[in-house]
């Protein structure tokens, strides 16, 4: 009996040692299965990853391309329409030049004046008055002309053309028709008219723009005005008109500085080339 049950245990024993073995076996296998697909699973992950992440990265490029010339077109359009708001708000007027024959019309006038601050005119019985654009560089020259000791003032600036035409008038009856037509305004007053303009003086000279050229506050004019904008619109021996040194014309910083590095005046250059500077007239 005894005999018999180790015999059957042993059987069993067998058997299971058998069985386990074969199981151990199919355990190894299927691991070692799952490991292999895992790494292939693995590598198709890390390869679908790269590509996408190549394909994604491309796209990101496109976008980012069309992005960018989206946005240049729309800073073109933006810089464009700028542009053009600047021009149509700018009075072509401002920077047209103005001869014996060739005027402003009589009923022009600018669509906004302001008076210049007492304090920069020469009279203070007097209201002068100039295009709001101009009188901050109007103040700042004459600021700056004070913080240099030199004292400069505004004696005339915006005309209407009744005014203008009074004022010939009352030159034609102090010292003669001849004398009018050469000294008051058949060219001058058209910049008058414009509300950019004004007539310059310094103290010591009894109120009289007369030998305004031979001041210290015309050769500060003369290197400096143009920093500020304004220009001599008839400069000695110009062929257009007489020597006005007190008359100041404002044609925007950018036109002012030309003339003043090549040496040359409004009057001498062509209309074409002046209408350039039309845009840039307030920067
Ligand atoms: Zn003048």
């Amino acid at each position: 009996m005894f005999i018999v049950t180790l015999s059957i245990i042993g059987a069993l024993s067998w058997y299971g040692y058998t069985r386990i073995t074969e199981l151990s076996g199919q355990v190894a296998l299927l691991q070692s299965t799952l490991a292999s697909s895992t790494a292939v699973l693995q590598n198709n992950l890390n390869e679908a990853t790269t590509s996408l992440g190549s394909a994604l990265q491309q796209e990101k490029q496109n976008v980012q391309a069309q992005l960018g010339g989206v946005k240049d077109q729309v800073g073109s359009i933006t810089g464009t329409v700028t542009d053009l708001q600047k021009l149509s708000k700018t009075d072509p007027e401002l920077l047209a030049k103005y001869s014996k024959v060739f005027f402003l019309s009589d009923n022009y006038a600018p669509s906004r004046l302001v008076p210049i601050p007492s304090n920069y005119l020469y009279s203070d019985k007097v209201s002068l008055l100039i295009i709001p654009e101009v009188l901050p560089y109007l103040q700042k020259m004459l600021d700056r002309a004070k913080d240099d000791g030199v004292a400069l003032y505004v004696s005339s600036a915006y005309r209407s053309f009744t005014t203008q035409g009074a004022l010939k008038g009352q030159y034609r009856v102090t010292y003669g028709a001849g004398t009018a037509n050469q000294f008051s305004a058949d060219q001058g007053y058209s910049e008058h008219q414009l509300g950019t303009t004004v007539d310059l003086i310094t103290t010591g000279t009894n109120g009289q723009l007369n030998g305004f050229d031979r001041t210290p506050a015309y050769a500060w004019a003369l290197k400096n005005a143009h920093r500020y904008g304004f220009v001599l619109s008839y400069q000695k021996d110009n062929p257009f008109y007489v020597f006005e040194p007190w008359h100041w014309r404002f044609v925007g910083v950018k036109l002012a500085t030309y003339l003043h590095e090549k040496n040359t005046y409004f009057y001498m250059l062509d209309q074409r080339t002046i209408d350039t500077y039309l845009i840039k007239l307030f920067d």
